[in-house]
């Protein structure tokens, strides 16, 4: 990949960038001592090594100049144009997003989801930055550094993974680890270093017998190599397995490169002719990608002194899109010559990029108020993930420790409330059974049946647990319904702004008018919102008063009401 320097004999735009951004940030220093400036070129190179497209380049060395310099945001727009001012503000309006591990940050942690909703480059350009400063953590206060050092571990890395970015996940994750828990660290250094040499060894005398007989078989191998597994990983995958290192069998795993998906199969066959496979073990995620679009096979084997051994056979495609992921949707295309960076978005990665902030935008509807969403975010969304299959071959992508019920409620809430048994892979599981990646997952309905109060005890997505909530509150409430008065649902359209919500629900209130819930999510297709108060009246006065009351907030478009 090009480099900035290199980048700005070819490109107008980024040479432009730079020297704006070199002269507006001109005396500032970091903390370290360093020119403010070295920071900007740090963000922008990780960029250019993404291949990001000339536009998010540009960004990126303008990323701070809004936030630390005099320069504003209309001075931006009149010198490279809406396109690069929105990318600009979108990552200003991030930096104000801090994770301090607690929910009253909720609200800010919303606008950064919804800012990646906009354009996902806004959120590569503030990956970069933040790669940049977990670099040169060090001379912060402690404080600071545990603070950062949280919020890369907790929504940073998990949302470079999201995005299929393994590489930069993993690095985020390795970056923050020894800041944000410095004990837990110790204990893994001390614990593992050992182990971790032995296992290179190990592998050493393996590799050549590898080698041998894949060249054997005919199959070229474009890179072979041994990467010891990332402290950050290994320590979540410890607490996994009650602390206990002798069952961790990926300690050290093979990676193998080779140039087409019969060579990966190939070589997948020729590594059971030498050592038997774990059963259970074999992943093919080239037939099935994981939803981050992550690529590969996987199997683990009995190797000599029946030592576990785990191999990761991929082609150079798979492996740079493993590296990259979303990044590299918007590569720019070398061949097509100097000047023309291109928003190449290949259809396949277009195809996944919409389908997750589809995702995310259907879960944001879900949520009524943006503490609730956050958990919910946090929860089906960071936390790791399993892949189950349904019968057809669909995958579900769940958090870890899921079971049927979880899976049931993903497909439909009806197919979760109607559930009654589970099979995984052809057999009966209880429907607390955790469920597995590559499970196939079989839910057996029955119709009129109701939730058990008891899921709520195993089940792990707050979806579901909502849905089970829901319906169980529905079956009491419904009995009630019959002897008491009915209530009215208010259904107001408004254009959206900070606080509207409350204003609404003030006006309710003021006018001794019960609010039973408030639901407000954005309308489909436009820029509305629409806000659902189910009220604890049924004087249609009443109601009559509230709405003329809620006309005179200019915010307010269309009010409905009915009784329900
Ligand atoms: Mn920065």
């Amino acid at each position: 990949m090009a480099t900035v320097a290199e980048l700005r004999k070819t490109s107008e735009l980024i040479d432009r960038a730079y020297k704006f951004a070199e002269r507006a940030h001109e005396g500032q220093k970091r903390r370290t001592g360093a020119p403010y400036f070295s920071h900007i070129l740090a963000t922008a190179e990780i960029l250019a090594e993404w291949g990001m497209d000339e536009q998010t380049i540009a960004a990126g060395l303008l990323h701070d100049v809004v936030e630390d310099t005099d320069v504003t945001d209309n001075d931006l727009q009149k010198e490279f144009g809406k396109e690069i001012s929105g990318l600009v503000n979108g990552v200003t309006k991030l930096g104000t997003v801090k994770y301090r591990g607690d929910k009253t940050q909720a609200d800010n942690l919303r606008k950064l989801i919804l800012a990646m909703a906009e354009d996902l480059r806004v959120i590569l350009i503030k990956l970069a930055d933040r790669l940049h400063n977990m670099n040169t953590l060090d001379p912060l206060p402690p404080e600071k550094q545990e603070r950062i050092a949280l919020e890369t571990m907790e929504i940073y890395a998990p949302l470079a993974y999201r995005l299929g970015m393994q590489k930069l996940s993993g690095e985020l994750q390795d970056l923050a680890f020894p800041y944000a828990y410095p004990d837990e660290y110790k204990w893994i250094v001390d614990n593992v270093k050992e182990r971790y040499e032995a296992r290179e060894a190990y592998l050493k005398k393996l590799k050549p017998i590898v080698e041998k007989a894949l060249e054997d078989n005919g199959i070229e191998v474009l890179a072979m190599d041994f990467r010891a597994k990332r402290y950050a990983s290994l320590y979540k995958k410890l607490l996994r397995s009650e602390m206990n290192l002798e069952k961790i069998h990926d300690l050290v795993a093979f990676r193998i490169i080779v140039k087409d998906i019969e060579s990966c199969y190939g070589s997948l066959g020729v590594i059971h002719n030498l050592w038997p496979p774990l059963p259970g073990k074999i992943k093919d995620y080239i037939a099935t990608p994981k939803p981050n679009g992550y690529r590969s096979l996987h199997t683990t084997v009995f190797g000599p002194d029946k030592k576990l051994v785990e191999f990761q056979i991929r082609t150079a495609e798979m492996h740079q899109e493993a590296e990259n992921g979303i990044a590299a949707s918007w590569a720019y295309e070398e061949s097509k010559g100097t000047k023309t960076y291109k928003k190449r978005r290949a259809a396949r990665a277009n195809l996944k990029e919409a389908a997750w902030v589809e995702q995310l935008r259907s879960w944001q509807k879900g949520f009524a108020d943006p503490e609730e969403f956050i958990d919910a975010f946090k929860i089906d969304f960071l936390m790791d993930s399993i892949f189950a299959l349904t019968p057809k071959g669909a995958v579900v992508d769940l958090p870890a420790g899921a079971t049927p019920v979880d899976f049931a409620y993903h497909i439909h809430s009806d197919i979760g409330n109607q559930c009654v048994g589970a099979k995984v892979n052809g057999k009966i599981v209880p429907l607390d059974h955790v469920l597995e990646s590559s499970d196939v997952v079989e839910i057996i309905t029955q119709k009129n049946k109701k939730p058990s109060q008891s899921w709520l005890d195993f089940v792990v997505t707050s979806s579901a647990k909502a849905h089970i909530r829901n319906a169980l509150k529905n079956t009491s409430k419904g009995k009630l319904l019959d002897t008491k008065a009915q209530k009215i649902e208010l259904k107001i359209v408004v254009e959206h702004r900070t606080g509207i919500l409350n204003d609404v629900s003030s006006i309710i209130s003021r006018s001794h008018v019960n609010i039973i819930t408030l639901i407000s999510g954005p309308r489909d297709r436009d820029s509305y919102h629409v806000i659902k108060a189910l009220c604890d009246t049924d004087n249609k006065d009443k109601i009559l008063k509230i709405i003329l009351k809620l006309k005179t907030l200019k915010e307010v478009k269309e009010i409905d009401y009915r009784f329900v």
